[in-house]
């Protein structure tokens, strides 16, 4: 028992320490120690079983203060590989990702209206088994699935997602699993987006932030101390369905006036088209026409925005959040609405005269933070590390 329960500790330490040097390499031990509350005993073990494995190298590097030479260590980007799958509403991709979430190879195919859970099935194998015949198959040690919810997390399920044709429970994990004989993790995608932003962002400077993504459907993903915070039934930061409208419009949730009914892109469009701005109106066409003055679709983002700063604001105070990063399909109005999201957050929320500047920032990432976050999640997740 007390051998189990040493192996799990010394699990956990490596862990922390391969995820410490990914997030800050090139990184000494003396840092290493200082980041994770190791001894440097522990960490030079640690390092040391890292090293025989060959999984973190040392790199040597001039000390900043201008002394002798220290040693640094770095990950081997090709020394563990993910398969990682990212399952969206048109389209799915497949990809090996090593671990500095670089894509090495990738396919991907268009999800039709026929799809059912077979006809997906199959589809995801074609492109899984193309992949896991290249010579990388040795190095891929876990799988990540990133889908749109409702999903059932710890069972691996993938439930009934609107506007997802016929894909209904879908035990997607077992069915991979069963397949190649690797452990793999299925998670949200926005989560998985958050993930990415903790492991390969340029924001990791922030230990508590809050990932919101808006297209057709709204999500967040909640990062609290570094680690995704998912709640009691994996449902903590599902922003789209805050209410910012009491008894406001029904919701295919089953509640009224969820802010995915008022700022979600497909609500934006169709309260444009239904005050006038035509029954074609596109997303895009919207951006377009609200930046070269139209009224109508102006008053459509300003509605969209000022419904966002109520959310916002409430999942500022609920999470007392140091920043939230914005992924999405803003496109073109992405960093006024960031900015304006920023101004009103700093002005608005509660703070009992402390001083509080909230960070509104747009994602590291142009659309494949929930595939490359597949990397984090078999990190997160595999006990194996
Ligand atoms: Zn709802």
């Amino acid at each position: 028992m007390i051998g189990m329960n040493q192996q799990n500790m010394n699990g956990i330490n490596k862990y922390i320490l391969l995820k410490n040097i990914i997030i800050n390499e090139p990184i000494s031990r003396i840092e290493l120690s200082h980041l994770t509350g190791l001894s440097k005993m522990t960490v030079t073990g640690l390092i040391k079983e890292y090293m025989d494995a060959g999984i973190v190298q040392e790199c040597g590097m001039a000390d900043s203060t201008g002394g002798r030479r220290r040693t640094y260590l770095q990950v081997a980007p090709e020394s563990l590989l993910t398969l990682g799958i990212h399952v969206g509403r048109d389209n799915l991709n497949v990809g090996i990702i090593n671990l500095k979430g670089q894509i090495i190879q990738s396919e991907s195919m268009e999800l039709s209206a026929m799809e059912n859970n077979d006809i997906f099935l199959k589809g995801l194998f074609l492109l899984c088994d193309r992949l896991m015949q290249t010579r990388y198959r040795e190095k891929v040690w876990g799988i990540g699935i990133s889908c749109a919810g409702p999903l059932l997390v710890k069972d691996g399920v993938i439930l009934n997602p609107p506007d997802f044709n016929n894909i209904r429970n879908l035990p997607i994990v077992s069915c991979l699993e069963e397949r190649y004989d690797l452990p793999a993790y299925l998670q949200n995608d926005i989560c998985v987006a958050a993930l990415a932003e903790v492991y390969f962002g340029n924001r990791n400077q922030y230990d508590d932030f809050i990932y919101v993504g808006i297209s057709a459907g709204i999500g967040g993903g909640v990062i609290m101390n570094g680690k995704l915070y998912t709640g009691f039934s994996g449902l903590a930061g599902i922003m789209g369905h805050t209410i910012v409208e009491k008894d406001g419009i029904l919701c295919e949730c089953g509640q009224r006036g969820c802010l995915e009914m008022y700022s979600s892109t497909r609500a934006v469009v169709k309260w444009a088209r239904e005050n006038g701005a035509g029954k074609d109106l596109t997303w895009m066409e919207l951006l377009v026409r609200a930046s070269s003055g139209d009224e109508v679709c102006m008053k459509a983002v300003e509605r969209m925005t000022g419904y966002l700063e109520v959310a916002f604001a409430n999942m500022a105070n609920a999470y007392d959040t140091q920043c939230f990063i914005i992924g999405g399909d803003l496109h073109i109005y992405q960093e006024k609405i960031v900015k304006r999201l920023e101004e009103k957050l700093r002005s608005k929320s509660f703070s009992w005269g402390q001083e509080r500047n909230i960070h509104v920032e747009s994602s590291s990432f142009i659309g494949s933070a929930s595939f490359i976050g597949t990397v984090a999640l078999v990190l997160e997740n595999n006990s194996e590390v």
